[in-house]
Order: C-alpha cells, then structure tokens, then sequence
C-alpha cells in the first residue's frame, strides 16, 4: 500500500523551509519538494540586512542554505524534484501530487508555498547585473542606494510605494512609466508627485541597460525611449527597481485551490484554503508584503495549523 506523508511541503523559499522546520519538530518527517528554484527570490539576491538575528547582514543565498541544513538536521526530508500536479477532494480526504519524476504521493496535509516571481523586462544584461545595480524589491534593497541616484519602473501601486521609500534614502528618484494614466490609487501617485526627491518620466520605456567593467560587472546607466515620439535619453544610474509586478507561482494547483483575479491563491485565517488539510503560505498569497521575514512567519502558521489538524483528525 502506498504511504501516507503526514505533511508534503512545496517550495523551499522562507515559507517552506520554516514550515519544514515547525513540522520536523513536532515530531513529524515532513516531505519537502524544492522545486525549480531551490531556495526562492532570495537566491537571486545578493546582502539581506533585515531579516532579524544577523547582525552583519548576511548573503541571501547564504541565508537559504542554512535554512536548508536547517529543515533537514532536525528531520525534514528535501527532495530535489518537482510537484508538476495536484488532486484534491473536496472533503480533503485525498490529496494527491504528482512529481516530475512521475512518482504519486499521497498526504494527509499539504502546505504549498512556490511564492511569486517578479516580473522583468527581459532586458540585455538583465540576469547579470541582478543584485548589482538591479533589484526587483526597494524594501530589501533600497537601504544600498544611499545617497545614490535610482529609478523605479512601473506604474502600480508599488512603483509608488518603492519610490517613495527610496525617496528618504536616495538623492534622486526618477519614476519611469510607459503610459502617462496610472494603474496606482490616486492617492499614492500625488504623495510621490510632490516628493521633491521624485522626478516623473513618462510615457517612457527602458531600451537599454547599460554596465560599467569592473572586477563585478554593475549597473552605470539605462536608455529610454519615449512612446510616442521615440526620443531617446540616457539616465546615470546607481540602481534599478523593477515594480511591474509578481507572477504568483499558483499554475500548477489550479483548480485545486481558489485564487484571486491576479493569481494569488486565496486562504482564510492567513493560511488555510478551501480544501481541509490544504495550506498556503508566503508569496504565493501575500501580494502585499512579499518578504522574507513574512513568508517564513506564514510558513510558521501554516504548519503549526497543519499540525493541529494531524492532531485532531
Ligand atoms: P500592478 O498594479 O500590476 O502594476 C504593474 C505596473 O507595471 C503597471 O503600471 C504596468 O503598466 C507596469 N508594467 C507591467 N509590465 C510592464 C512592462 N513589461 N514594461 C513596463 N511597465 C510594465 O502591480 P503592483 O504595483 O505590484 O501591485 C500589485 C497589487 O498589489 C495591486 O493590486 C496593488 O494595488 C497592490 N499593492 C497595494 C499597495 C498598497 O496599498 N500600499 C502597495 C503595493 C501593491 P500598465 O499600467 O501600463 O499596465
């Protein structure tokens, strides 16, 4: 007969490795899918400052790693493959995945979390300089830009909030947008209009990036082009904030659980959905905060909430 896993864990971001940690320790072996990208958004970072208990700041892929050492000495299996599918019944009985090896895993809880992947411009250089000029997260990252001269891309609501962050930390703020109407509430584009750090550039998109050669290639300048009149202008530039938006990694449980209008997969009393048993932590819900330090505080809730449903089922 096939084994039941007490607890399958999707992902290995913050959310995942917590999760794999709250549930080894209780006693349980939870059974742990790394996915694609081992360790999530933090992976392709360079400095964490502000995840609490480090001092000195520490190396996002650094911090990953040991969370991944972590999960495992007390007693979560990782497995370094991929969940391609899922089936859940609705009173949460079953609960099925499928790996990318074709294997067939059977679980009494299941805790997703494959968070959200930050949508880029797919610009030359772009992989490359990410975390060296480039970042697709003011609040992690802005701290860096002291002083400096950065740009923000987009028009949302993010866009306004990273800039206005990067605003009290910068010397100079330009806000590039492709359109010159705002996708942002009314209230957040006038606060960062009349910031005197902001400057508005629109309706422009980003051509080209261009990188200073030094020991570690680093961000120098970008080229913009105006979408009407296809002028062009070059910006000197320390730093590049992406706020496009997030593509929650939600596909593959589809239709299993509920999501919202833009993907992020819906849960009640922070991590539950709408299957019994079925849990969902971090990014892959979170469109508002999307940090580390928050992904793992929901992965914390989503398996100690799992671990009570063990307990009572
Ligand atoms: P968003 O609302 O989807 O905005 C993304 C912006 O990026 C849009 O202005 C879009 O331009 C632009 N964009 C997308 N792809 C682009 C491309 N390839 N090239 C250039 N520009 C591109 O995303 P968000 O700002 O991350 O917000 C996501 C959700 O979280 C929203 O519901 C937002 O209200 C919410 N949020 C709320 C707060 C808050 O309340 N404090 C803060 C942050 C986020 P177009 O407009 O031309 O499509």
């Amino acid at each position: 007969m096939t084994q039941v896993e007490d607890m399958v864990v999707v992902g290995t971001g913050p959310a995942g490795l917590t999760a794999a940690i709250y549930g080894a320790r209780s006693g349980i072996t939870p059974l742990v899918f790394a996915g694609t990208q081992h360790g999530g958004q933090l992976t392709t970072t360079t400095d964490v400052e502000n995840f609490p208990g480090f001092a000195e700041g520490i190396l996002g892929p650094k911090l990953m790693e040991d969370m991944t050492t972590q999960a495992k000495r007390v007693g979560a299996q990782i497995k370094y493959a991929q969940i391609d599918e899922v089936g859940f019944s609705d009173d949460g009985q079953t609960k099925k995945l499928f790996t990318s090896e074709g294997q067939e895993i059977l679980a009494k809880t299941v805790i997703l979390c494959t968070g959200a992947t930050a949508k880029t411009l797919g610009l030359n250089q772009e992989n490359t300089l990410m975390g060296h000029g480039i970042s697709t997260c003011a609040t992690c990252d802005g701290f860096f830009y002291r002083n400096k001269v950065v740009a923000v891309v987009g028009g949302g609501d993010s866009a306004m909030e990273e800039s206005l962050f990067l605003a009290n930390l910068a010397q100079k703020v330009f806000l590039i947008h492709r359109r010159d109407a705002f996708r942002a509430s009314h209230i957040m584009v006038e606060r960062a209009q009349k910031h005197p750090n902001i400057t508005f550039l629109t309706p422009y998109n980003v051509e080209k990036i261009h990188s200073q050669d030094t020991q570690v290639a680093a961000l120098s300048a970008i080229t913009i082009k105006h979408t009407q009149t296809h002028e062009t202008k070059d910006l000197s530039l320390d730093g590049l904030f992406y706020a496009i938006g997030h593509t929650p990694n939600s596909q593959t449980f589809l239709p299993w659980v509920q999501t919202d209008d833009h993907g992020y997969v819906k849960v009640v009393d922070q991590v539950k959905t709408q299957t019994e048993g079925v849990y969902a932590a971090g990014d892959l819900c979170d469109p508002h905060f999307k940090q580390a330090i928050t992904a793992a505080g929901l992965g914390c809730q989503a398996a100690m909430t799992a671990i009570r449903y063990l307990d009572e089922s």
